[in-house]
C-alpha cells in the first residue's frame, strides 16, 4: 500500500544540459578508497541534509513509499498500473528464491516522465557519471536508483532494484553474478522460467553441434570486473549461468545461495566455477541439455 512521504529528500533541477544515452548499462561501479569495488556517490547529491523550508520548496510532484522503496517522481507513477505492488512482489521474490536479507535501509527511486528531464537532472547533479538509461548508485548505506518513463521502464526498474536489493550486504557480488541475477529478475515473474529474451540465443547455441560452438565458460565471466567490460553477450551468458544454476538441481541452486550467504556476511567466497567443476564434471553437457529441454514462453 503506498503512502505519502512527508519529507523531501531528492532535489528537483532545471539544468538544460543534454547527454546521449547510448547503451543500456545498469550498475555503475567505481574503485574508491581502498580499491575495493564500491558504488559511486556523487559529491552533489544533496538534499538529504536540506532544512525543512528548502525541502518544501523542492518537493517532487509525486512521492510515495512501498516496502523498502521510496519513490520520488515528476509524474504520477500510480497511473502506470500495479507499479508499487510489483516492487513489493519483486522484493519478496528475490528474498524468497535467494534467501537474502532485507536491505538495511530504504532504496530511493527517482523517476522522470521523459528522457530529456532525466538527462538534465543527471547531468546537473551527477556530471561525472556515465550516461546510462537507468542507474543505481550506492555508498555510505544509501541506495538510489534513477530512471525515466519509456516502454521498458518496468524492466529497467526491476533490474536496478535487484542490484539494490542484493548489494546491501558486507561484500559486493561478483559482477557476473550481480548482473546475471538482475537479468534473471528483470522480466515479469511469469517470464522468468522460459520467457526471457536471452533464451532464444542461448537455446540456439546449445543446439548447435558444429565445431567452434562453445558453451559459455563461467570462469571467463568471473574474470570481468567492470560493467564497461560487459557487452550484450556477457549479459546473456551471465543470465544463462544464473538460470542453469538456479534451476538445474537443488544442489546447483545451493551453490548460488551459499555464495550469496558468504558474501552477505563479508566472508570470502571461492569462485563458483570451481564448485561447478567439482559438482558437475560434465557441466557442458548438462548446461546444453538444460536449455535444449526448455520450451519458450513467448
Ligand atoms: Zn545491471
Amino acid at each position: 500500500m503506498a503512502r505519502p512521504i512527508a519529507d523531501q529528500t531528492i532535489p528537483m533541477t532545471s539544468s538544460s544540459h543534454a547527454i546521449d544515452l547510448k547503451r543500456r548499462n545498469w550498475l555503475y561501479r567505481s574503485a574508491l578508497g581502498t580499491g575495493a569495488l564500491t558504488f559511486l556517490w556523487p559529491t552533489m547529491l544533496p538534499t538529504l541534509l536540506l532544512g525543512a523550508d528548502s525541502q518544501a520548496a523542492h518537493r517532487w510532484p509525486y512521492e510515495a513509499s512501498t516496502g523498502m522503496f521510496c519513490i520520488h517522481a515528476d509524474f504520477d507513477v500510480s497511473q502506470g498500473g500495479d507499479f508499487l505492488v510489483e516492487l513489493d512482489q519483486l522484493m519478496n521474490d528475490v528474498r524468497g528464491l535467494l534467501g537474502t536479507p532485507a536491505p538495511k535501509s530504504i532504496i530511493h527511486m527517482v523517476l522522470f516522465s521523459s528522457s530529456d528531464e532525466y538527462r538534465r537532472y543527471m547531468t546537473h547533479y551527477y556530471p561525472s557519471l556515465p550516461a546510462r538509461r537507468a542507474l543505481f548508485i550506492q555508498q555510505r548505506g544509501t541506495a538510489m536508483l534513477f530512471a525515466h518513463r519509456h516502454p521498458e521502464m518496468a524492466t529497467d526498474l526491476r533490474h536496478e532494484s535487484v542490484h539494490a536489493l542484493l548489494n546491501s550486504g558486507e561484500s559486493a557480488l561478483p559482477l557476473w553474478l550481480d548482473e546475471g541475477l538482475a537479468e534473471y529478475f528483470e522480466g515479469p515473474a511469469d517470464k522468468r522460467w522460459s520467457g526471457h529474451p536471452h533464451l532464444h540465443a542461448v537455446q540456439q547455441r546449445a543446439a548447435d553441434q558444429s565445431p567452434g560452438t562453445q558453451t559459455p565458460e563461467l570462469q571467463t565471466l568471473e574474470e570481468l570486473n567492470q560493467v564497461a567490460d560487459m557487452s550484450g553477450e556477457q549479459y546473456r551468458d551471465a543470465w544463462a549461468w544464473v538460470h542453469f544454476l538456479l534451476h538445474r538441481r537443488q544442489s546447483t541452486r545451493r551453490l548460488i545461495l551459499d555464495q550469496l550467504e558468504q558474501l552477505c556476511r563479508g566472508r570470502p567466497a571461492q569462485p563458483l566455477s570451481r564448485c561447478v567443476a567439482a559438482q558437475l564434471p560434465d557441466w557442458r553437457t548438462e548446461f546444453n541439455h538444460h536449455f535444449r529441454a526448455l520450451t519458450p514462453n513467448t
